[in-house]
């Protein structure tokens, strides 16, 4: 194999020092030379800032020995396609992974400089939605941890997700400005860049002898332009680059135009370019159907192609083996024209035939699918589809002729499977999907957990499924322990270690071994303190922000994730107001005391999402300042969820509530970082919720409602929810009293659409599930009353939750889709 790369045989840098002093003095030596600030008069910007160009260093090393030791031995490269990474702040993560947490510390405390002040000024990468994009973040870091050779490949927003604020109790969203201090994790890559085009015309070139060629001609064009961000694995073994793309223009100004005086138009093409990249969509579950949404998939899925050719033609002579040295995996369809890209890249530009360039490119790429909403599976209109991008276009209609005629001859598919397997739905404005693409342009589709990956075999992919028997495979979801427990939980990850030793470290099945220490009650007793502590750094936060006092002895009940319909924050909070009225009624009963904690953000238009914030405010404000409660219950809505407040969230929660309507959550992950930190889950069997219970063990779990199937059976039927409602006293006081505006005195329909909307569909089934929640809700505290049982319960939880480890995802993927390890 070709070694131009890295022939010549400069020395390289002497590896850098992990001692205190000497990182001390090259902090201060960055902060005077590089930031050109002087030590008496640097803020703690400066202060982290200089760190983290110390902290850099460390990570350059190894991550330059990684890349030249994926060329030297010729591994398969991994390329993790996404349009979201919510990675939150990273120094933490990167000075633990490189195990020099005490000598970083010790070397800013000798500077005067305290380590959690400055930590705490990193902003927060928001540079995704949800479990997503979250997901892709904790994949990158096990990547790096299981030694696989892997970029991923994404989008540098400048906004990335807005930041919430409560206005009155409204969500009101203001821009993220995460880039505001400048990031000195990144590398500006002026040389990796790409010209990236839209619109314009195909031509057909060659005589009526050759076959002919294609060739695009776009009509508007700009650079796409790397930012390279190094990802430490665990232990410092492995560092891979997480590569963004930024838009930039071709013509940073026209000047004709500027000097005969239009100034702003002369710079209308600049400003075009960059709004490319500006944001993110606050889209979560449905898609933003806007064009310029599409531009941007098309921008990162062209950019990302075109760099992974490069790369592999600096190694090969051609790309007959691209597939076995490349894996292009698309996290959702948000890169699914990546498919039609690398089509093109092949057959119009470097002149493959059309079957060889088809068979490499399935070969070549797999396929995540993330959700079974309809409305979220992604199509665009062909009109729109065929102006943006018109060799595409072609391309999927020669890709769409090819498997619909194959499908028929060979497997004998009717016009109804023929229409549901079609790229284009021509069921109404005809669109392409952007699915049906992602699953016939890979060799591997893959669901987030067991129950989601059955059932996309029999509802959206059910006749592609049966065309491709084999393609669809299961990969339950995981979240990376290093910062889901070691970083966010240090004082149980202390007394795990004290208890069991380090091995759990590297390998998290190793917590079993906590599973004999789950009734003991010396063990309990220091499992309970640091749950406690947990609570007070939680309460503090509270205190500080909301100036809302919280005891910590009571019961954190916590339900933080993105607000939606689905995930039925709303069952929750119709819980609290039937609570709040039994407390009431029965003051003579022993309550359980219960802070019920929620956080999330709302899509900006998705109305029904931010009235339930609203309503949580709602009866907050109620509940806390009604004295006939006695402080025996609590509703707190905290303001901005994101990673970072999720770290201090997820350590203090006594109770997870996982609630989603059955066969709606894909796998969730929030569900899993609770478990580990020692919570017991209240949850439906959705999601990765069933395979937890199989984990932890039936009796470590509370589990309560429908099942998917019995979803499904009830929203096929005749399903009533007045009657069910009219069943319930409780259900119908809480609904009743949220209805007639008992909690919004200023506004007293305010939710009365949104009741109506469970007595009337209920499409969510928040009624129909109403009943078992409550009594789950009322078995859970029996379990809290008795306390030895309680934390047996959920010591167990810690030391089995091993398996969600997204190190033995990683392994998974890389073993049985890639064949890269
Ligand atoms: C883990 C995580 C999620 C996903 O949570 P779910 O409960 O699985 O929906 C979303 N946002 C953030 C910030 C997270 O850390």
């Amino acid at each position: 194999m070709s070694t131009t790369v890295f022939s010549n045989d400069l020395p390289h840098p002497a590896p850098r020092s992990s001692r205190p002093e000497i990182m001390a003095a090259e902090i201060i030596e960055r902060l005077t030379y590089r930031i050109g600030k002087d030590v008496q008069v640097a803020k703690p910007h400066d202060w982290l800032t200089a760190t983290i160009l110390v902290v850099r260093d460390r990570i350059i090393d190894r991550w330059m020995e990684s890349t030249r030791q994926a060329y030297r031995t010729g591994q398969k490269r991994v390329y993790y396609l996404s349009l979201e990474f919510l990675i939150g702040r990273l120094m933490r993560d990167a000075v633990s992974n490189l195990n020099l947490m005490s000598e970083i510390r010790d070397a800013l405390t000798s500077l005067g400089v305290d380590i959690n002040v400055i930590a705490g000024l990193e902003p927060d990468a928001a540079l995704g939605n949800g479990g997503l994009g979250r997901l892709a973040a904790c994949f990158m870091e096990s990547m790096a941890t299981v030694e696989v050779p892997a970029y991923g490949y994404g989008i540098r927003y400048i906004h990335g997700l807005f930041r919430q604020q409560m206005a009155d109790g409204w969500q009101v969203e203001l821009p993220e400005t995460w880039l505001a201090h400048g990031n000195p994790w990144e590398f500006e890559r002026r040389e990796s860049s790409y010209e990236i085009g839209y619109g314009g015309s195909v031509e057909t070139v060659g005589g009526y002898d050759d076959a002919p060629r294609y060739v695009w001609k776009p009509a508007e064009r700009v650079i796409a332009m790397a930012y390279d961000t190094p990802v430490v694995g665990w232990r410092g073994k492995r560092v891979n680059t997480l590569r963004l793309w930024s838009a930039q223009p071709i013509d940073p100004i026209l000047l004709d135009a500027f000097n005969a005086g239009d100034h702003i138009g002369a710079l209308r093409e600049s400003n075009k370019a960059e709004a490319l990249t500006r944001v993110l969509y606050p889209a979560d579950a449905n898609p933003a159907g806007q064009e310029l949404r599409l531009r941007q998939e098309y921008f990162f899925s062209s950019a990302s192609l075109q760099d992974i050719l490069r790369r592999h033609l600096q190694q090969y002579p051609d790309f007959t083996n691209l597939h076995d040295k490349v894996s292009i995996q698309l996290n959702d369809t948000h890169p699914a024209i990546s498919i039609g890209e690398l089509m093109r890249l092949l057959v119009d530009v470097h002149g493959m035939e059309f079957e060889e360039a088809w068979e490499i490119t399935r070969h070549t790429f797999s396929y995540t699918n993330h959700t079974l909403l309809p409305e979220a599976l992604e199509s665009w209109p062909v009109p729109l589809f065929e102006r943006l991008l018109p060799r595409h276009m072609q391309l999927v209609y020669a890709i769409n002729a090819k498997i619909l005629l194959e499908a028929r001859k060979e497997k004998n598919f009717g016009d109804s499977q023929i229409r549901s397997i079609s790229l284009i739905d021509e069921s109404g404005d005809r669109r392409v999907r952007m699915g049906n693409l992602a699953f016939i342009g890979s060799h591997s589709v893959n669901g987030v957990s067991a129950l989601h990956t059955e059932l996309m075999k029999e509802t959206v992919f059910a006749d592609l499924h049966t065309l491709y028997p084999t393609r669809i495979n299961n990969k339950t979801n995981g979240i990376t322990p290093r910062r889901w427990l070691m970083q966010c939980n240090p004082g149980l990850t202390s007394l795990i270690r004290e208890a069991i030793g380090d091995k759990f470290m590297d390998d998290t099945d190793a917590l079993v071994e906590l599973d004999k220490f789950a009734d003991d009650k010396a063990f309990q007793e220091k499992f309970a303190a640091v749950k406690r502590a947990n609570k007070v750094a939680l309460s503090n936060l509270v205190g500080s922000r909301m100036g809302i006092r919280l005891d910590p002895s009571s019961m954190f009940d916590i339900q933080i994730k993105r607000i939606h319909e689905y995930k039925r924050q709303l069952l929750n909070i119709v819980e609290a107001v039937a609570l709040y009225d039994q407390i009431r009624s029965h003051p003579e009963l022993d309550w359980v005391p219960r802070v019920k904690l929620f956080a999330g953000k709302a899509a900006p238009s998705y109305h029904n999402a931010k009235l339930i914030i609203k309503l949580a405010n709602d009866v907050a404000r109620v509940i806390n300042n009604d004295p006939a409660v006695r402080g025996l219950l609590k509703v707190v809505f905290v303001p901005n969820y994101n990673v970072t407040l999720a770290e201090t969230m997820v350590p203090a929660a006594d109770l997870s509530e996982q609630i989603s309507t059955a066969g709606m959550e894909a796998s969730g992950t929030g569900n899993m970082k609770f478990a580990l930190n020692g919570a017991l889950t209240i949850g439906t069997l959705d999601g990765a919720n069933v395979e937890m219970q199989e984990h932890v063990g039936a009796e470590n779990i509370v589990i309560f409602g429908m099942t998917a199937e019995e979803v499904s059976n009830l929203r096929a039927g005749e399903y009533n929810p007045r009657e069910v409602i009219e069943g319930s006293r409780e259900l119908s006081q809480a609904l009743a009293a949220i209805s007639s505006g008992v909690f919004s005195p200023d506004d007293r329909n305010r939710f009365t659409g949104l009741m109506d909307g469970i007595y009337n569909t209920d499409w969510f089934l928040v009624a129909a599930d109403f009943d078992a929640y409550a009594k789950a809700q009322r078995d859970v505290d029996q379990i809290w009353t008795d306390t030895s049982s309680w934390y047996s319960k959920t010591i167990r939880n810690t030391a089995r939750m091993g398996w969600f480890s997204s190190d033995r995802t990683i392994r998974q993927y890389a073993t049985e889709i890639w064949r890269a390890i």
